[in-house]
């Protein structure tokens, strides 16, 4: 899932200012989730504008706002509001502000501050465990990502930073990720698995920003 913060007020004020007449679109999927862009969040800031003096012309949640079709299907169904509207406000990813930048002609205004993919450790709880390298090494690494985990992203630890403790030297609050690596390694009786050197990584497979059409891999 992807985790977002709302912006300040006072920023999203700042990005509106040119504008009086404002349509406002949530997500329903991770904005929801993080409770930055669903229905309430997206009442909740109509709220708001209409207190500090703008029009709103209208609302909507889209199920998914990072996609496209999805996006430009509902602003379709939303033609009369959208028509009457000087920009959209968007309550979602980064990826869901441009979905509507692509399928309109008024300027879309991010609302939020997209931070990293996340799991839900519980609720309203997420922590950064993958950061979508596009080489992935979980295998050899008993299912902890070195890369996100590891503040160096090493492929080959511990560094020489890990002290008695187990614990990191570039945050000692933290547990060194190679540790954890090779006591889950140790525990499921996999830790020869350490002796291998990991190559380095091919940076060129990690560019951005990146296109996949997944349906050739489908249909090969
Ligand atoms: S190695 Fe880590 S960053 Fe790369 S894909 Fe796997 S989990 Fe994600
Ligand atoms: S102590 Fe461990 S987690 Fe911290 S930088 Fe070194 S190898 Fe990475």
């Amino acid at each position: 899932m992807i985790i977002t913060e709302q912006k300040d007020l006072s920023e999203i004020l700042e990005s509106l200012e040119p504008f009086r007449n404002i349509f406002i679109t949530g997500c329903g999927e991770c904005a929801a989730a993080c409770k930055t862009g669903g229905e309430e969040e997206v009442r909740q800031m109509s709220e708001t504008l209409k207190h500090n003096g703008f029009n709103v012309t209208g609302t909507t949640v889209i199920d998914e706002a990072c996609h496209v079709l999805l996006t430009k299907r509902v602003y379709r169904e939303h033609a009369k509001e959208i028509g009457e509207s000087d920009c959209v406000l968007v309550m979602s990813c980064g990826a869901g502000v441009q979905a509507t930048a692509l399928v309109l002609d008024i300027p879309a205004i991010p609302a939020l501050n997209s931070l990293f993919l996340g799991d839900t450790l519980r609720f309203g709880q997420f922590e950064e465990y993958c950061s979508m390298c596009g080489q992935c090494v979980l295998a050899t690494t008993g299912g902890i990502c070195p890369v996100t985990r590891c503040p160096k992203g090493l492929l080959n630890g511990p560094c020489g930073g890990v002290d008695n403790n187990g614990m990191c030297e570039v945050d000692r609050t933290r547990k060194c990720a190679w540790v954890e690596i090779y006591e889950r390694l140790k525990k499921t009786g996999r830790v020869e698995r350490l002796r291998r050197i990991v190559p380095p990584r091919d940076f060129s497979r990690a560019r951005h920003p990146s296109r996949r059409d997944i349906r050739k891999t489908e249909n090969a």
